[in-house]
């Protein structure tokens, strides 16, 4: 075995920690041929923990690696595992991260299950994050702009109604005029058609309001983003938009 430096490239899909397991599985295939003691040393700390618990649920490399590591003391070769700290001078172990840079040679193309499942994951959520990100006229792009983003809420129930609907600009003041057939609502001062977002941020009206709760000009993102504005059931009460969503 000598001075052998034996690196090899996993497939792309593959995680970090598939990649670390699979370096302890390849070193134990190179003991076969040798009848001596060895130790493993390893800079990777959670692959040495996954073989201290081997169970039926262990990553499968894991379970390889106990299988082999069973076959090998069974013809009688002792084997230890030692985690040697990353990055701290050990000359072996910047030899084996030299030879990871430079591994190229793709010689085993499994993809473990939960890898494959995760990979795909994140290939479906960049796609339909594109998807989203093109849609900046979708008038709920500003309150969600990542599709990753889970909203857990830990308003009340009336709350979160009142939020959703002010999200998506539907309100009984601002929308009951189409099952009434009729004209939509008109703001009286600036004779534009009633919105949402005329009354929450633009209608000279409620300016002293804006202040009072607010203290600044304030955008519908700071109202109604990711994390609604503290200040924000305040105020619709303050102007009496409350009764009326
Ligand atoms: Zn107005």
């Amino acid at each position: 075995m000598g001075n052998t430096v034996v690196s090899e490239r996993l497939h792309k899909f593959c995680s970090v920690f598939t990649s670390e397991i699979y370096g302890i599985y390849l070193a134990l295939t190179k003991m076969d041929s040798f009848n001596k003691n060895f130790i493993v040393y390893t800079d990777a700390k959670s692959a040495v923990e996954a073989l201290k618990k081997i169970n039926t649920l262990s990553h499968p490399l894991a379970l390889k690696c106990a299988e082999m590591h069973k076959y090998l003391t069974e013809k009688g070769l002792s084997i230890a595992f030692c985690w040697i700290p990353g990055h701290a001078g050990i000359s072996g172990n910047e030899k084996a991260d030299q030879a990871s840079k430079t591994a190229s040679l793709i010689l085993e193309n499994f993809v473990p299950l939960g890898d494959a499942r995760r990979a795909v994951g994140i290939l479906i959520l960049k796609k339909w994050q594109s998807i989203w990100d093109e849609q900046q006229v979708n008038k709920l792009h500003e309150f969600y702009p990542s599709v990753r983003h889970v909203i857990i809420s830990n308003l009340y129930r009336r709350q979160d109604v009142i939020l959703t609907r002010l999200r998506i600009g539907h309100t009984r003041l601002t929308h009951k005029h189409l099952l009434c057939s009729e004209s939509p609502p008109m703001c009286s001062r600036c004779q534009s058609i009633l919105s949402v977002k005329h009354i929450l941020i633009e209608c000279p009206n409620f300016n002293i309001f804006r202040l009072n709760r607010f203290g600044r000009n304030i955008t519908i993102r700071d109202l109604l983003g990711e994390n609604p504005h503290l200040n924000l059931f305040l105020f619709l009460k303050d102007i009496g938009f409350d009764k009326l969503i």
